[in-house]
């Protein structure tokens, strides 16, 4: 070995690029600026807490002043406040952060999580900012005020402060190219899209911008359906109610907070992207994070708040996560269970919301075996047999998270069974046999001719179910499923020659299949099966990436 050493930084050349960057959008910088001043007064909370603080820590506020004068923006906070020694440590060092010190001394002690980390949100205010100055009286008793300034050079000035109360003030004065974050409108909305439901009133011309309160940081059981609806009229206005909702909370193996709504099947939804909000401690980091839900679960809006997704990473690293990867199947079993309780407890509700995601729990079932486990037994088809529904009642689990009650459409007048359900009502008549209709339309003389003779039929005819059927075959070895129109000489399961076998009717056999014939030779052949597949694998179910999109298509087509 020659030499081992520590590799060392030249400040005037890393400073422009943390600058510059850092962060690919100079916005966040608001977002960095408000989560260190929520952060101080959570710390202040904390401190309160132990013991170390007496005095009064007085109704927690954030404010943002616009001089237009002086073309700064000010952020302040009547938080902890830092002392000489403080700023000398926290802000003089790049990448120095007090959050893990903290947190480390105060455990027990904090209601809401400490936001900051990694020690670098402070320096995107010189994205934005040509000098930035801070102003601070710590709550620590008898120190000094103090002042620090910067203008962008690695260089900067401390001195005494004639400050007199306890808390931080940050100024920037913007750059001139920056001076859009001098306009109220543009501070109102990022504050919207960012620190919306950060847990401390943030304030501009005396009023409060934010909505303060996270419902998905609340136990279920505190929530009633009504707040689950209106935290989803909040998120997305104007739209119809959502079919159903689960409530995500767990510490372990992965911390994840969140609410996620199923949506009714509407043109004006876009199931092409994904829909859900994603924080990281209540602060809202991305719009999009298709990556994380199981792509069968795409059309689920909501929010997730979790610390354990990684940010900045491609989409492709995220996708390759382990720890996202159980997200979404933890995500898929919640689904998955929401589902079973609504089957148990309201099978009519459950067939009013089947009609929107039926589509979708059977794309899951192909992709997702643990998913498919979870709902092989819940799986419904409409059917031409007359079934009895049990009425709707209200539930509401232990969990506290409601389905809605749906006012009951035409529901209990159209019959929806399970495979099981179906083979247990006709094994008098026919054992491990199914009847299915793939075409309603071009198949009705063959439904017919079925129904006559007290045949049941399953209707297979969604587009997802052209690949269904290949999945049914597969899980129901020992059943045969026979489409009404490919297999006459034993559907007419009483034959005998001559014999009539169509008792309303009053044909026989071989009458009822040369009408069939001629009836068929006059129309055109319709085979969903092949045609649905021809881009496909003919073999079997085609992979979800092929399938997908086909989905999203046909479901807009639908409305
Ligand atoms: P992080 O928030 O990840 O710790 P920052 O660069 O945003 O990193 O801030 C660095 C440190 O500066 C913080 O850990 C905190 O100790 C201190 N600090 C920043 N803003 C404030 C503030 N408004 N009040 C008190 N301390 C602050
Ligand atoms: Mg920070």
């Amino acid at each position: 070995m020659l030499e081992q050493g520590t590799i060392s930084i030249h400040t005037d050349n890393i400073f422009p690029i943390i600058k510059k960057s850092l962060y690919s959008d100079h916005q966040i910088f608001l977002r960095e600026l408000v989560s260190n001043a929520v952060d101080a007064i959570q710390k202040l909370k904390m401190v309160s807490r132990a013991g170390e603080y007496n005095g009064d820590t007085g109704e927690p506020e954030i404010t943002i002043g616009i001089d237009q004068d002086k073309k700064t923006l000010s952020i302040s906070d009547n938080g902890i406040g830092m002392t000489a020694e403080e700023v000398k440590k926290y802000i003089n060092q790049v990448a120095f952060s007090s959050a893990e010190e903290f947190i480390h001394k105060y455990e027990g002690k904090a209601d809401q999580p400490i936001i900051g980390h990694f020690g670098l949100g402070f320096y995107s205010s010189f994205m934005v900012a040509k000098k930035v100055d801070i102003d601070t009286l710590s709550y620590q008793e008898g120190s000094q005020a103090v002042h620090w300034t910067c203008d962008g050079s690695p260089e900067f000035t401390l001195d005494e402060s004639s400050r007199t109360t306890r808390g931080t003030t940050i100024t920037l004065t913007l750059m001139p190219d920056e001076e859009e974050y001098l306009e109220a409108a543009r501070i109102r909305t990022l504050v919207k899209t960012y620190c919306d439901f950060m847990p401390v009133p943030i304030k501009l011309d005396g009023q409060v911008l934010n909505q303060e309160k996270a419902p998905w940081r609340e136990s279920p059981s505190n929530l009633t359906k009504e707040d689950y609806l209106e935290f989803y009229r909040y998120l997305y206005p104007f739209q119809e109610e959502p079919l159903l909702w689960v409530h995500l909370n767990t510490d372990y193996p992965f911390i994840i907070n969140g609410i996620m709504y199923f949506p009714k099947m509407r043109p004006d939804v876009d199931v092409t992207k994904g829909q859900i909000k994603l924080f990281c401690n209540q602060v809202f980091v991305s719009d999009n994070c298709e990556e994380i839900i199981p792509q069968f679960l795409m059309p689920m809006r909501g929010v997730i708040d979790s610390t354990d997704i990684p940010l900045n990473v491609s989409r492709s690293a995220l996708q390759g996560d382990r720890t996202v990867k159980r997200i979404g199947d933890y995500i898929a079993k919640k689904v998955g269970d929401r589902l079973k309780e609504l089957y148990r407890d309201d099978r009519e509700q459950y067939i009013s919301a089947w009609k929107d995601l039926g589509t979708f729990v059977k794309f899951g079932v192909l992709n997702d075996d643990k998913f498919k486990k979870q709902v092989e037994d819940i799986l419904i088809f409409r059917s031409t047999a007359k079934i009895e529904t049990t009425p709707a009642v209200e539930v509401q689990s232990s969990e506290g998270d409601l389905w809605q009650d749906v006012t009951p459409s035409n529901t209990s007048s159209t019959p929806y069974t399970t495979i099981k359900e179906y083979l247990e009502r006709n094994k008098e008549r026919h054992e491990n046999r199914v009847f299915y209709s793939t075409d309603e339309a071009s198949q009705s003389t063959y439904i017919e001719l079925h129904k006559n003779q007290g045949l049941e039929v399953l209707f297979m005819d969604s587009f997802i179910d052209t690949h269904f059927i290949n999945f049914l075959e597969r899980e129901y070895q020992d059943v045969k499923f026979t489409r009404v129109d490919s297999d006459l000489d034993n559907t007419l399961l009483d034959d005998k020659s001559g014999e009539i076998v169509d008792p309303t009717t009053n044909k026989t056999k071989s009458e009822i299949i040369k009408e069939l014939f001629e009836k068929s030779l006059n129309r055109p052949k319709v085979n969903i099966r092949t045609e649905a597949l021809k881009s496909d694998d003919p073999q079997g179910t085609p992979p979800a990436m092929v399938l997908l999109p086909e989905i999203l298509r046909r479901l807009r087509e639908m409305n």
